[in-house]
C-alpha cells in the first residue's frame, strides 16, 4: 500500500463511498490518514438505573427480564422494552433496528448507552447502543476517535478504513531531522500518527498531538519565511504619492480617528510611497475601526488611477462591506462593484466587465471569486478582511496576479506578539490597540443555567425597546454523544417562550449560503429580532442595533472566540450586554469566564487565557477555531508554536531533501478554508 494510492483501493470503499469520501476531500490514503479525529470519547463506568443521572449520556447496566417488543403501526419498525430498578422505570426505544429483537436475550445483562431523559417521573432512552458488560468494560479502558463526517460516511466506516491503513502500512517515514526530534522530545511520525487515531491513553494522545501540531506549525513557519524572502524582493510597482483626498476624507468623517488608527494609516502611507510593495497586517481588536483604514488605502489607490479590492471571508461580510463602502464613497466618485458566489451568471459577467474595463475602482467580494476569474486593470492593492483562516498559498497566488500589488491584511485575532511574529512573519505589523472613546463598554455577566428565565425576560425587554439579540449554541442539532445546547431545539424553545410578535430564526453552517444570507439580511433590517446561531456569526458581522448576546455552554468555547462573538454587540450607541451561561460548574471554567467578565480587551484576554489553560482541554471541541490548523491550537500550543518558529529559522536555509519535499507538498496543498 502506498500513501498516494487512491482511497478506493481500500476494502469497503465502493463507488458510492468513494464519492462521499471525495466530498470530504479524501482522495488518497494519505488524505485519509491525515484526517485526524475531531474529538474523542471515553466511556464512563456503567451504573444501575437508580444511580443514573438524567439529561446526560449514561451507561446503564440492566438485566433484561423479557425480550423486546415491537410497536405496531407506523412505517418505521419500532422496538421497545421497559426496565425496572427500585422505584425507577426506564423505557428504551429503537427505530429501524428490527434485528435487535433476536440478538438480545431475556435473562442476560446488558449495558444500554445513550442520552437519558426524564419525563413525568419516567426515564427514557432513545436508540441506545447495547453492549455486553464485558465488551463495555473493555471500551471503558479505551479512547475512541470521533471523526468529522459528512453525509454517507459514518464514524464506523472511518474507523474501519483508518485501521485498515494502519494495519497494512509498516511504517510512516519521518521527515523531521533527528536533532529536532531529540531536542524537542518529539515522537516520531509513525508513532504519532498511530496514536492520534487510536490513543492508548490521554498521555499518548497528548504526545501525538504535540508532534503533529509541531509539524503543522513548522511547515507553516517555513512557508511563511519563504514568502517573506519573496516579498523582500518585490519592487513597488504601484507607488502612491497623493494623499490630499485621504486627508479630506478623514476630515469629513463623522468621528475623529483614534491615535492608533492614525498611526496605522501613517505606516501604510509610508509603505505605499516606498521602494517595495506593501505587505502589512493590521491587527486590531473587534470594533477598533479597521474598515475605515482599508477605505483610506483603497481611496488613495483609486485616486492614483489604480484598482483595489477587498476580500471578505464570507458572502454576508462581503455584502455588508459593499453597502458600507457605497455609503462612504457616495460623494467621492469612487465606483465600487460587488462580486460574490450567489450572484447570477449575468450579474457576475457584468461585474467582470466593469472590472476589466476599469469602470470599477474598488472590487468587493469573497476570496475565491476575486482570485479566480477576474481580470483586473492595474490591481494595486489587495485588502483581506478578518483573515482568520488565511492560507499561505492563497496569499501567494494573489501576489502572482499581474505585478505584485500592495497587500493589507486585517485581523481581529488577538495574538500575543511573540506568536504573531511567527504566524505573520512575512508581514509588517501595525497594531490598533485603542477602541474609539465614544463607545460604551459591554456589560457582561457569567451565570448558570438557572438564570435562563431571567435572560429570556431580558431579551424580551430589549426587543420591546427596539433592540435585537443573538443567542449562541455550540451545536447545530441534537447529538447522541455530546450533551450541549443546539440551535434547532433552542430556536423552538425561544419561539414558545417569547411572545409571537418576536421573530426568532436560526443560522448555522449547514444552511446554504443563500439561506444564511437571507437570514442575515433580514436580521440586519430588524425583521428578525432574535437570532439563534452557531459560531458562524463570529466573523465581522455588523448589526449595531443588536445589543444582547447570550452564549450557551460558554465553557465550551475558547476565550478568544467568545471575545470575537461578543464583538457582535456593543457596536451601536446603545448599551450592550453579554450573558455567558455556564452549564457545567467547574472552578477553572469559572475562572476563565471571569477573565471575559472583567475585561473587554482582546489582547489581555488571549494572554490570560494562555496562562490559565496550560496543557489544555484535550477532549474538548477545538478551542480557538481562529487560525486554521488541524491539530495545533495557537493558544493552547503556544510553546510548540514558538519552538517550531525557532526551528524554522534554523532550517530555512539548509532544508534536507525530505524537508523540501514535505514543504513543497504542504505549500501546494495548503489552501484557505474560507467557508463558514
Ligand atoms: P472592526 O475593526 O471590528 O472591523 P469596524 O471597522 O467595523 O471595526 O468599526 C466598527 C464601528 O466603529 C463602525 O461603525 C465604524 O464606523 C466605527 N468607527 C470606526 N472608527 C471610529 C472612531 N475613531 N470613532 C468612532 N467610531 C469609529
Ligand atoms: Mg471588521
Amino acid at each position: 500500500m502506498k500513501l498516494t494510492d487512491p482511497a478506493r483501493t481500500l476494502k469497503g470503499v465502493g463507488a458510492k463511498n468513494e464519492t462521499y469520501l471525495d466530498h470530504m476531500g479524501i482522495h488518497t490514503i494519505r488524505d485519509l490518514i491525515f484526517r485526524f479525529p475531531r474529538t474523542y470519547i471515553t466511556y464512563g463506568p456503567a451504573v444501575d438505573l437508580m444511580e443514573a443521572e438524567p439529561d446526560s449520556v449514561q451507561a446503564i447496566q440492566v438485566m433484561l427480564k423479557r425480550s423486546l417488543s415491537q410497536i405496531p403501526g407506523g412505517r418505521v419498525p419500532k422496538l421497545t422494552v421497559t426496565i425496572q430498578s427500585g422505584n425507577r422505570t426506564l423505557q428504551c426505544l429503537w427505530f429501524h433496528m428490527p434485528y435487535l429483537k433476536r440478538s438480545l436475550h431475556p435473562g442476560m445483562t446488558y449495558v444500554f448507552y445513550g442520552k437519558l431523559r426524564e419525563e413525568k417521573g419516567k426515564y427514557l432512552m432513545d436508540q441506545p447502543a447495547v453492549f455486553e458488560p464485558e465488551k463495555y468494560r473493555e471500551l471503558c479502558r479505551s479512547i475512541q476517535p470521533v471523526y468529522s463526517l459528512t453525509e454517507g460516511v459514518g464514524n464506523r466506516l472511518m474507523v474501519r478504513l483508518v485501521r485498515q491503513v494502519l494495519d497494512s502500512v509498516e511504517r510512516f517515514d519521518d521527515f523531521l531531522p533527528e536533532d529536532i526530534l531529540r531536542s524537542g522530545s518529539l515522537w516520531d511520525l509513525d508513532r504519532a500518527i498511530r496514536q492520534i487515531h487510536f490513543p492508548l491513553s490521554a498521555d499518548h494522545l497528548r504526545q501525538a498531538r504535540k508532534r503533529l501540531a509541531f509539524d503543522e506549525f513548522f511547515l507553516f513557519a517555513l512557508a511563511i519565511r519563504r514568502m517573506k524572502k519573496s516579498n523582500e524582493q518585490t519592487a513597488n510597482h504601484f507607488p502612491i504619492f497623493h494623499f490630499t483626498d485621504a486627508d479630506r476624507f478623514i476630515e469629513e468623517l463623522p468621528f475623529q480617528l483614534t491615535g492608533a488608527q492614525l498611526r496605522a494609516w501613517e505606516e501604510i502611507r509610508e509603505d505605499l510611497k516606498g521602494d517595495r510593495a506593501m505587505n502589512r497586517l493590521i491587527q486590531g481588536d473587534v470594533g477598533s475601526g479597521k474598515t475605515v483604514i482599508a477605505q483610506l488605502a483603497l481611496l488613495t489607490a483609486a485616486r492614483e488611477g489604480y484598482q483595489g479590492c477587498l476580500m471578505a471571508p464570507t458572502e454576508v461580510l462581503a455584502r455588508q462591506h459593499y453597502r458600507s463602502f457605497v455609503r462612504a464613497f457616495d460623494a467621492w466618485d469612487i465606483r465600487c462593484v460587488l462580486l460574490t458566489g450567489s450572484m447570477t451568471a449575468r450579474e457576475k459577467k457584468e461585474a467582470y466587465d466593469m472590472i476589466e474595463n476599469h469602470r470599477a475602482d474598488i472590487v468587493i467580494g469573497t476570496h475565491a471569486l476575486i482570485q479566480e476569474k477576474v481580470r483586473f486593470d492595474q490591481l494595486a492593492l489587495v485588502v483581506t478582511d478578518e483573515q482568520h483562516r488565511f492560507g499561505v498559498s492563497q496569499r501567494e497566488s494573489l501576489a502572482t496576479k499581474g505585478a505584485a500589488p500592495h497587500v493589507l491584511v486585517m485581523s481581529a485575532t488577538p495574538i500575543p506578539r511573540t506568536l504573531a511574529l511567527i504566524l505573520y512573519g512575512d508581514l509588517d505589523i501595525s497594531v490598533i490597540d485603542e477602541i474609539p472613546a465614544s463607545r460604551r463598554p459591554i456589560k457582561n455577566c457569567v451565570v448558570d443555567t438557572g438564570y435562563r428565565p431571567a435572560a429570556y425576560r431580558f431579551i424580551k425587554k430589549q426587543v420591546e425597546m427596539g433592540r435585537q439579540a443573538y443567542v449562541i449554541c455550540p451545536m447545530v442539532e441534537k447529538s447522541e454523544l455530546i450533551d450541549l445546547e443546539n440551535v434547532a431545539d433552542y430556536t423552538e424553545k425561544l419561539r414558545s417562550v417569547l411572545p409571537s410578535a418576536i421573530r426568532v430564526e436560526m443560522l448555522h453552517g449547514k444552511m446554504s449560503g443563500e439561506e444564511k444570507r437571507q437570514i442575515m439580511e433580514a436580521f440586519g433590517r430588524n425583521e428578525i429580532q432574535v437570532l439563534v446561531s452557531t459560531t458562524v456569526i463570529e466573523v465581522g458581522i455588523d448589526v449595531p442595533n443588536a445589543t444582547v448576546m447570550v452564549v450557551e455552554n460558554a465553557e465550551r468555547f475558547g476565550l478568544a472566540q467568545l471575545h470575537q462573538l461578543r464583538g457582535r454587540v456593543g457596536r451601536g450607541p446603545e448599551q450592550s450586554y453579554c450573558v455567558f451561561i455556564q452549564s457545567k460548574r467547574s472552578e477553572t471554567a469559572r475562572q476563565r469566564l471571569d477573565i471575559l467578565n472583567h475585561s473587554n480587551d482582546g489582547f489581555y484576554i488571549a494572554g490570560e487565557d494562555l496562562k490559565l489553560r496550560g496543557p489544555g482541554d484535550l477532549f474538548g471541541l477545538r478551542q480557538s477555531g481562529l487560525l486554521d490548523f488541524q491539530v495545533g491550537d495557537i493558544y493552547q500550543d503556544g510553546d510548540v508554536l514558538k519552538q517550531a518558529g525557532e526551528w524554522a529559522a534554523e532550517y530555512e536555509d539548509r532544508l534536507t531533501d525530505r524537508l523540501k519535499a514535505a514543504l513543497d507538498s504542504y505549500m501546494s496543498k495548503e489552501q484557505a478554508s474560507v467557508v463558514l
